[in-house]
């Protein structure tokens, strides 16, 4: 065996493990539980756990954790050993079925939104069989939902294992119509593709912005940024590319199928694609490989930033949900196939996509909105806040034709020609990506790249389960009554091209005349998290979250509080990380270098009148600066006060937003030109061009 082979899975109790370590009867019942995603029979709980027990011993582990992922958005463990006492003073390692199945951390550390308030403060962890185990840092790690004592989801697990079975049951009834008998599950497929920036450890450490908020809070641009191009797809400097390797090895490892590693558009910008897999794995997978992001970086004296937009001026990072539906059987339903348009699943399976993005705009744009990804979204290397969907011309044009019940002519089929025969003419709009649409239609799945770097990828996933769920299960109850049921897919397609066309744009995303012409077309454009956030909890969401049992009332307005309350935490952070700064480095730094200009003055006046021009303006102008700088800090101090004092949660997340952000961007303004023109050697901080181009 190759050396990747060897390695991959080694710490994951995955099928081949389970079906060395478990009685064969036993294995056959976790499996189809496993596959079919039905819930675990406690009666085999105590085999697993103990098989689970002897394979983690072996891979080094001593204790074992409920892993899971409370919603402030990272993973969280509880560690346990397997020690159990003996009677003769000794120990053994012991894990039980019930140890395996639920654990019981402290919940009332983790947000939840006056839950914990109606409920009771306990919460538990349930295992997610349909996730591996793995063993990382000698613990066995058990993927775990995470809800209150009364059943209230309080995690990101949860609500996405039942948007799985929602879309599960709801496509099984399209499946059905098609005459596919054999099929017993259908999953949602997501591939999600992972941006981040490398910088030098020892650069990072001397900012306290990156420290605390995870982004830059001032720095003046470098002469060079992204605009030679030289980075994308660059050969990777050997500090990056050893990073890299280790990166894909300690992925592997863990079973993540890490395939792509390659240079993104701004300098020490990089970006890792995983191959797709069902959505919770996937969900899990992205959080492993953040987490790994970050550990090996530091074992190569750099640090890894996840978020959204470390460097103001330089493109921001965020990840593509590419997402599709497969069968266990293995149909795609979006697979077009040669001929789209005799494929009337792929036809209905793009129209319900369609329906469901129009219809429910407001939760895509609300399952990425967080104060990082506010600084994206909207800025120009970015999608745009408003939502809609590329399709290309081809698609676009057989969509249309139906609608107009005119027969599509394919013999117009646009080729592009590669100009070499070596390359085989690919078909045009089908593979050619409209990098500025949000939602984009790529080949065989929906691209989704709104989403930040720095967030679970599970609230997106959610969502569009729920939504597409929600149109499918409309879809089949027409499809199921209907007497011609190709007649009613037509239909059914026509009227969602005429309803919910407007939500189709092959054009430029970026440009202004969009942003008009969206708004004629009645499309949504919540500009920031504060607008987007509180619509989650309409009563239109409502009905259909309850409906499909992915989240009830409680829950949706729970969500909406933590969420808002992240936020506010967020911006209280960075405001008074930016004062600290600005009091105790900047202000002084500045105040320092214009006493040494003074004493310039003074000396070159007492030699006779030499020229001081140059030191007199730069006086003028550090300290005109510097003024406005310690005013705007004062002001910034008490709106930090006044906000905290806001009676909800909605009107604190107004203020932080409305008041505190742009002062945040005033004081930036002053610092950053004082920063132009400072020696270095005078500034308290290492450059953006430090920062940037070091490694
Ligand atoms: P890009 O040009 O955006 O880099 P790629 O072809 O490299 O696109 O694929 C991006 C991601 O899409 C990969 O993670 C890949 O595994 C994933 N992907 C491919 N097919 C599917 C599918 N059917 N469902 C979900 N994700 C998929
Ligand atoms: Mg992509």
């Amino acid at each position: 065996m190759d050396k990747v082979s060897e390695l991959f899975g080694i710490n994951v109790f995955n099928d081949s493990v389970m079906k060395e370590y478990l009685p064969t009867d036993v294995y056959k019942i976790l499996k189809s539980t496993i596959k079919e995603g039905k819930t675990i029979d406690s009666s085999i709980a105590d085999t697993v756990a103990s098989a689970m027990k002897e394979w983690a011993i072996s891979k080094g582990a001593t204790h074992f954790t409920h892993w899971f992922q409370p919603l402030t958005g990272i993973t969280a463990e509880k560690h346990d050993s397997f020690i159990s006492p003996t009677d003769d003073g000794h120990i053994i390692m012991e894990f039980s079925g019930k140890e395996l199945i639920k654990g019981e951390p402290d919940a009332s550390s983790f947000p939840s939104g006056g839950l914990r308030a109606t409920f009771e403060a306990r919460g538990y962890t349930a295992w997610d069989p349909s996730s591996y185990a793995f063993v990382k840092d000698e613990t066995l790690c058990i993927p775990t939902a995470f809800c209150s004592y009364t059943g209230e989801a309080l995690d990101q697990k949860t609500p996405l294992l039942r948007s799985m079975d929602a879309i599960n049951k709801q496509a099984l009834r399209i499946i059905k119509l098609f005459g596919h008998d054999d099929v017993k599950r259908i999953n949602a497929t997501v591939g999600p593709e992972q941006e981040y920036f490398l910088v030098d450890k020892a650069m990072y450490e001397k900012r306290p912005d990156l420290i605390f908020c995870g982004r830059t809070l001032i720095g003046s641009m470098p002469p060079k940024g992204q605009e030679m191009d030289d980075h994308y797809f660059g050969v990777l400097k050997p500090r990056v590319a050893a990073f890299m390797r280790e990166l894909d090895s300690e992925l592997w490892k863990l079973g993540v199928l890490a395939k792509t590693e390659h240079n993104e558009a701004a300098p020490s910008q990089h970006e890792l694609a995983p191959i797709f897999t069902t959505t919770n794995i996937a969900a899990d997978h992205n959080q492993l490989t953040m987490e790994m992001m970050k550990k090996t970086a530091i074992r190569h004296g750099l640090v890894c930033l996840l978020h959204e937009k470390p460097f103001d001026g330089v493109n921001g990072s965020g990840k593509h949900n590419n997402w599709s539906l497969s069968t266990d059987t293995g149909i795609n339903f979006l697979k077009p196939g040669k001929n789209p348009e005799e494929n009337p699943l792929f036809l209905l399976s793009l129209a319900a996509v369609i329906k469901a993005v129009d219809e429910h705009q407001e939760l895509l744009r609300i399952s990425v909105a967080t104060a990082g990804n506010d600084h994206r979204l909207g800025a120009n290397e970015a999608p745009p806040a408003i939502i809609s969907i590329f399709l290309g011309e081809e698609l676009t044009d057989v969509l249309t034709s139906i609608a107009k019940g005119v027969h599509h002519d394919n013999t117009e089929r646009i080729k592009m020609n590669m100009g070499s025969e070596v390359i085989p003419s690919i078909r045009k709009d089908n593979t050619d990506r409209n990098r500025t649409s949000p939602f984009a239609f790529t080949g065989n799945k929906f691209e989704f790249r709104m989403l930040g770097s720095a967030s679970s990828i599970s609230d997106t996933n959610v969502m569009l389960n729920t939504m597409v769920a929600e149109v499918f299960s409309i879809f089949a109850d027409r499809l199921e009554k209907a007497e011609d049921f190709k007649k009613e897919i037509n239909l059914i397609i026509k009227e969602v091209v005429e309803q919910n066309g407007r939500i189709i744009f092959n054009g430029d995303g970026y440009s202004e005349e969009w942003e008009r012409e969206a708004e004629k077309r009645g499309l949504l454009n919540l500009r920031s998290t504060v607008d987007a956030i509180p619509l989650l909890k309409s009563e239109k969401n409502i009905e259909m979250f309850e409906k499909h049992k992915v989240l009830n009332r409680t829950e949706l307005n729970s969500r909406v509080d933590i969420i808002l309350e992240n936020y506010t935490k967020i911006l209280h952070i960075e405001a008074l990380t930016l004062i600290d700064m600005m009091n105790r480095e900047v202000i002084p730094a500045i105040t320092a270098y214009t006493d040494k200009l003074c004493r310039a003055v003074l000396n070159k006046n007492s030699l006779g009148g030499i020229n001081s021009t140059v030191e007199r303006e730069l006086i003028a102008r550090l300290s005109a600066a510097n003024k406005e700088i310690f005013t705007l800090t004062s002001e910034l101090k008490m709106a930090v006060a006044s906000a905290e004092k806001a009676t909800t949660v909605l009107d604190k997340s107004r203020l932080y937003h409305d008041k505190i952000l742009s002062l945040m961007v005033d004081i930036r303004k002053y610092a950053d030109s004082a920063e132009s023109v400072m020696p270095s050697d005078c500034w308290p901080y290492p450059s953006y061009g430090d920062l940037l181009f070091s490694i």
